[in-house]
């Protein structure tokens, strides 16, 4: 049997006046998601547990079928995995983003979407002013670094440490929005040392000169321990490979040993190449029993706020990775397909939320219910029982239904 998980991040969405009430999954001509939900089993699917935040490696951990409240120890851990960053036992790791502050407010999450080769040289620089402190910095692309530090550096505080996502941040002044906790003063100093020893760095002085934004100041947030999840074949018996553009998702993937596979002129964004994409999750099941394929595009649309790109995004996924992996699979023989969003990105928010998200999966012993349509209303308005995502690869590795 062949398997595969296709996943359009925030496709979807809330019900929109623009489109006269119906959502973007609604009004996007999906044939191929609608096959599957025909001929498959359908439902919506919880893929943030309570209380822990939309984000989409808890919602994509959820996909993979690993419960986010048992495994989910912070973003930090899954990309320095991705960097091929091996942590101890002991150790923690940190987002590192390069930020713009300008006095006591966060202009920018990105420093202007910095690029790596001056990122490279400012964390060099970084780790020389902070070497007695005992962290290490690591660059990963562009503002997205990482920064390491052993647990008993974050011994001081009470109270479990808090550190809020820049991104959360924008416009919003710095010190209401500092680490809170324990370990926060340690890592108050780093952040606040950062802004002294950046500021006059020539780097910035000419981004500033040029007009952009510098980056002049470091934010740690996203932090965690090496998790322990058990290995994906141990759970189900089959051996995969994951394809997506998206740091946190390959990182994940290798800590559950799953192959990742990096397919050329993938971007991420709308431009994304969808055939590639479908063409080489194709290749890796002639190797390997199941693939994970994600596709970022239709999240980004969700957090530009842009209508027409999101349906076209969602338009796209359809087309050419859904239609094409379906076929491919079909052509293959026995095969079980799950197609699902990882959590709404609603245009009017520009954000992610937690609510539930429509799911189908189709195949060998699959028994079809009445649904013939892959959109929040034909799945999600029926009093649909909500299902825990993280039980789906139950459904898609069981037994006959
Ligand atoms: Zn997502």
């Amino acid at each position: 049997m062949k398997y595969a998980i296709l996943v359009g991040d925030g496709m979807s969405d809330y019900f929109i006046d623009e489109l006269s009430g119906r959502t973007p999954l609604q009004v996007a001509r999906t044939p191929n998601m609608d096959r599957i939900a025909k001929e498959g089993l359908t439902g919506m699917a919880r893929t943030v547990p309570r209380k822990m935040a939309a984000s989409s490696d808890v919602a994509n951990m959820s996909i993979f079928g690993y419960d986010p409240k048992e495994y989910y120890t912070g973003r930090g851990p899954l990309e320095a995995k991705s960097m091929g960053i091996e942590l101890e036992p002991g150790q923690v790791a940190f987002r590192a983003n390069l930020v713009t502050a300008s006095d006591n407010i966060l202009v920018d999450y990105s420093a202007g979407h910095i690029s790596s080769k001056e990122a490279v040289v400012l964390i060099e620089f970084l780790n020389e002013k902070f070497k007695k402190r005992g962290v290490r910095f690591h660059s990963g692309v562009s503002y997205r670094n990482l920064m390491i530090v052993s647990e008993e550096q974050l011994s001081d505080g009470h109270g479990s440490l808090r550190c809020v996502p820049p991104h959360d941040i924008i416009g919003k002044t710095i010190m209401e929005n500092m680490p809170k906790g324990k370990g926060a003063k340690f890592l108050r100093d780093i952040m606040t040392g950062s802004r002294f020893m950046l500021a006059d760095h020539e780097i910035n002085i000419i981004r500033v000169d040029l007009g952009e934004n510098p980056a002049n100041m470091v934010w740690l947030w996203g932090q965690g321990k090496k998790p322990s999840m058990p290995l994906f074949k141990e759970r189900h018996g089959v051996e995969g490979a994951v394809i997506s553009a998206v740091d946190l998702i390959k990182g994940m993937a290798l800590c559950v040993g799953l192959k990742v596979i990096d397919v050329p002129g993938v971007t991420g964004y709308y431009d994304t190449d969808y055939a590639a994409k479908a063409e080489y999750a194709l290749g890796a099941l002639e190797k390997d029993d199941f693939v994970f394929v994600h596709v970022e595009a239709p999240d980004e649309a969700g957090h530009n706020g842009e209508l027409g790109e999101k349906i076209r995004a969602i338009e796209n996924f359809d087309e050419k990775v859904v239609g094409r992996v379906a076929e491919g699979l079909r052509s293959m023989g026995e095969y079980r397909l799950l197609v699902m969003p990882d959590h709404p990105t609603p245009i009017e928010l520009k954000t992610h939320v937690d609510d539930p998200v429509p799911f189908a999966i189709a195949g060998t012993g699959i028994q079809p219910d009445a649904i013939d349509r892959f959109d929040e209303d034909s799945i999600g308005s029926g009093g649909t029982r909500t299902v825990a995502a993280s039980e789906l690869v139950n459904i898609l590795f069981g037994g006959k239904q």
